[in-house]
């Protein structure tokens, strides 16, 4: 199957998905190539799904080949870059549990490197100085474009290889007039471009600062990078950067790129169109565990499961069953996934996780006493929640002082039941303590209603509102016996006289 590409630049990219002329250079025996991967994000926002699946699938190609997983922060857009989102994707990396291999390369820290790159290609005659004017080129291109044409700058400087004095100018790399430019990526296989399609790109800005296809080269061969996972958004880059290597006579990483993902709406994720951080699902309560596997279904799959632990990832993961469509967010199946991951968690760890959530939600610290009353209740609410705020929301009532708060539906029955409400009361508070048992009590409600000639649904309903403050809650007798009578019959009375 033959698909097209067409880019930005206006080049196009063949590619033959899964027609892998060579075998693919990414399917080896575990432990027989050496596998250097890196994970390179721009801190120019914080870390979204997309990277988050990128630096996910680097990491676990690494642990799966016993290979090293390293960390780049690519930082050269000085006035967009930030050190604050720099050390959150660090922070969001290490929750999600990539952790990387060395120390972090900042890559404005190796700006001299790079320059140092770039007179070496002028050296060798392999880049130019360029004095022609922005004006003229963009003029040029829009020209071309109109015509329907490749752009293709023809600098009258190409072949002067010294600098002029006195003018400023860029550095451009002199890419091959007519040649194919081949590699046969992990997920589409043979890709090729004629270099005809390709500018002689900048690599030194008249600033004399390296652009970022240069650092992105240099830092790649400098960290010894074997293979290079990314989105397939990153094609272009890809070709431009391959002539870049070759023309320092250095050896061309490995690479795949990977379908992006879109939102539920259909439209492609990006950091401009506000892609969901993942800090924000830290926020709403999903697990690390849950995300994570969330992330590599998205795009990789394993026959027809959904639950794959971060365990057997390592040992399954593989790039030819990443698939070539684009994947969609579900966050359906995040609920799902996540509901699966809680309940794998001990309850002890729960409560943990869960204290910051409380907190949250009552606006202040959570006393010991309290926690220890929920903690008896806390697997049946864990059964139900979805999320962490979830369960907060839904166990609150166990740590709260009276008045504890009341939903308006649970304020509504509570209302229009007052005189059941006193009667109810009254007759509760006279069970003798010993007796107040989940087991005793559904009996008791059972008895009193039918003395009483009421619905026993009713009772129910009255007891989950006045003692819980909601109309959802385990089974009520449970939670009455882990609060204990007196407790009850205080948040029972609350009503009759607030
Ligand atoms: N810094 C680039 C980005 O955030 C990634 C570059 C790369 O993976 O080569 O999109």
């Amino acid at each position: 199957m033959c698909k097209q590409w067409a880019s930005a630049i206006q080049f196009r990219l063949y590619c033959h998905r899964g027609t892998f002329v060579v075998p693919s250079p990414w399917v080896f025996e575990a432990g027989t190539v050496r596998v250097v991967t890196r994970f390179a994000p721009s801190p120019t926002g914080s870390l979204h799904l997309g990277g988050a699946r990128t630096a996910l699938f680097n990491w676990l190609f690494a642990r799966r080949h016993g290979g090293q997983f390293l960390l780049r922060m690519e930082d050269t857009d000085q006035e967009r870059s930030s050190e604050t989102v720099a050390q959150s994707i660090i922070e969001d990396m290490a929750w999600l549990g990539l952790h990387h291999d060395q120390d972090v390369v900042i890559q404005s820290a190796r700006r001299e490197r790079h320059t140092q790159v770039a007179k070496e290609l002028l050296a060798h005659g392999r880049a130019y100085y360029c004095y022609c004017s922005e004006n003229d080129i963009a003029a040029e291109k829009l020209r071309s474009e109109k015509e329907g044409k490749y752009y293709r700058h023809h600098c009258p400087s190409r072949d002067v290889n010294h600098a002029q004095s006195g003018t400023v100018g860029v550095v451009r790399l002199k890419s091959p007039e007519n040649r194919e430019i081949k590699f046969t990526d992990g997920v589409y296989g043979e890709i090729s471009v004629n270099s005809a399609q390709i500018d002689d790109m900048v690599i030194l800005r008249s600033n004399g600062h390296p652009t970022y296809l240069l650092a992105v080269v240099v830092d790649d061969h400098d960290m010894c990078i074997t293979h290079i996972i990314r989105g397939s958004d990153h094609i272009t880059n890809t070709i431009k950067q391959m002539l870049l290597t070759e023309a320092m006579g250095w050896d061309n990483p490995q690479f795949c790129h990977i379908p992006l993902i879109h939102d539920e709406e259909g439209t492609k994720l990006s950091k401009r169109n506000r892609a969901p951080g993942v800090h924000e699902y830290r926020e709403l309560g999903f697990l690390p565990e849950a995300v994570c596997n969330y992330l590599l279904r998205m795009g990789w799959s394993h026959k027809d499961e959904e639950i794959i632990t971060m365990q057997s990832a390592t040992q399954l993961f593989s790039i030819e069953k990443i698939g070539t469509s684009h994947s969609c967010l579900d966050s359906k199946k995040l609920l799902f996934l996540n509901h699966h991951y809680m309940n794998q968690r001990t309850e002890h760890e729960i409560l943990e996780l869960l204290l910051p959530f409380l907190e949250r939600e009552l606006g202040c610290a959570v006393a010991k006493t309290k926690l220890a009353r929920l903690s008896l209740g806390v697997k049946k609410l864990m059964e139900r929640a979805r999320t962490l705020a979830d369960l907060a929301r839904d166990s609150v009532f166990y740590v709260q002082d009276i008045p504890i708060s009341v939903d308006n539906d649970a304020k509504q029955v509570i209302l229009s039941s007052l005189e059941l409400l006193a009667k109810l009361t009254d007759s509760m508070s006279q069970i003798e303590q010993k007796t107040w048992t989940k087991d005793f009590l559904p009996s008791y409600i059972k008895e009193w209603t039918k003395r009483n000639g009421v619905v026993m649904s009713d009772v129910y309903h009255l007891l989950r509102a006045a003692i819980a403050g909601r109309l959802s809650t385990p089974s009520i007798s449970e939670v009455m016996e882990i609060l204990g009578q007196e407790e009850c019959i205080h948040r029972l009375r609350f009503f009759l006289n607030p």
